[in-house]
């Protein structure tokens, strides 16, 4: 297939991409760069720098959209609400209006956990509440809701992937954010001495070791359900699937963890909790496991870290 990749140097994107490239599709990335690197669009994809609001211009013979490129931060979006809602809605607005323009009737989009807001229950299902707490997940959500009007009303056929804590590496593709706010890899800092401690962010949540708990799925598995994603579309209809791996992990756990893997002692400080973190976040996919055949294959805390740990010291 001829396939438009938004945000394909970035971190989910490039990975994506590079499966794409190797399963034969021709792929064209189209990333601004904003917080994306250049050097993580695959080998064999063609790369236009423009932002989403420029895509008319590569839509022409497309035959599907995968749309990853976005303002990821929950922090900045509750200090700069409109930065979120004029990139994430008005920018895919701009895009489902370009596609529709095209004729390209296909998307497979980058949604979130974070539309779910504080979970009443757990695992998380697709069919539970969507209270987000902050604007970045309110505005995947209003695309969510978009996507679901548009396959009603204009025959668009839509896949929403609502990603929980996506970590590790797909061979040399990293995650390497300017501004790193996750947990794995601000913890991997302190083995490669960029940092001298973690904070671990809250010690009294209603959990078992007082830490939060969240659900952490590796890329490549990630990745691999947009393959199956693209492959399940259908006109006229919005599916909307959770990935995760469906276990959860502490804070506590994820850094002994690293410490296992790196060898290095890490020292960790206590911290107030972070604002609107929810102490348990994870996810049902049982949807996608019975829909589109997917599932977690490489589950293991351990080689999610090890394969990041990989990347990370492959390019220190
Ligand atoms: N966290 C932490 N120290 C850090 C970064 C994150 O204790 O330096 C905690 C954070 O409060 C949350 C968990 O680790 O409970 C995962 O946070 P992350 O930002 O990786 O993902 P989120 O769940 O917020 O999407």
């Amino acid at each position: 297939m001829r396939l438009l990749v938004t945000g394909g140097a970035g971190y989910v994107g490039s990975v994506v991409a590079a499966q794409l490239v190797e399963a034969g599709h021709e792929v064209t990335v189209l990333d601004d760069l904003s917080t994306g690197h250049q050097d993580a669009v695959p080998e064999g994809a063609r790369f236009v720098q423009k932002s989403i609001t420029e895509a008319h211009s590569v839509l022409d013979g497309m035959d599907a959209v995968l749309h990853f490129a976005a303002k990821s931060l929950v922090g900045e979006s509750v200090a700069k609400p409109g930065l979120y809602w004029s990139n994430n809605l008005g920018g895919t607005l701009a895009l489902l209006d370009a596609m529709r323009d095209k004729g390209v009737g296909r998307i497979v989009f980058s949604s979130t956990a974070a539309t779910y807001g504080e979970p009443e229950r757990s695992p998380i299902e697709e069919g539970d509440p969507t209270r987000p707490t902050n604007p970045y997940g309110a505005s995947k959500l209003a695309v969510d809701t978009a996507l679901t009007a548009f396959a009603r009303v204009r025959g668009l056929g839509a896949v929403s992937l609502r990603y929980f804590n996506v970590a590790g590496a797909h061979g040399r593709y990293r995650e390497r954010h300017a501004v790193e706010t996750h947990l794995i890899p601000n913890v991997l800092k302190v083995a490669t001495g960029e940092r001298e401690s973690v904070s671990v962010f809250g010690t009294d949540y209603p959990t078992p070791d007082g830490t939060c708990v969240r659900d952490y799925i590796h890329v490549s598995d990630l990745a691999r359900a947009h393959l199956l994603a693209l492959e399940a579309i259908v006109q006229g209809e919005h599916r909307i699937y959770n990935l995760g791996s469906g276990t959860g992990f502490s804070v506590q756990e994820v850094i002994s963890v690293c410490r296992e893997v790196t060898g290095h002692e890490i020292p960790a400080v206590v911290g107030d909790r972070r604002p609107g973190d929810p102490a348990v976040l994870v996810a049902s996919s049982a949807k996608i496991q019975s829909e589109l055949g997917w599932k977690a294959e490489r589950a293991a805390l351990r080689e999610i870290v090890s394969d990041a740990w990989a990347a990370l010291s492959a390019n220190a």
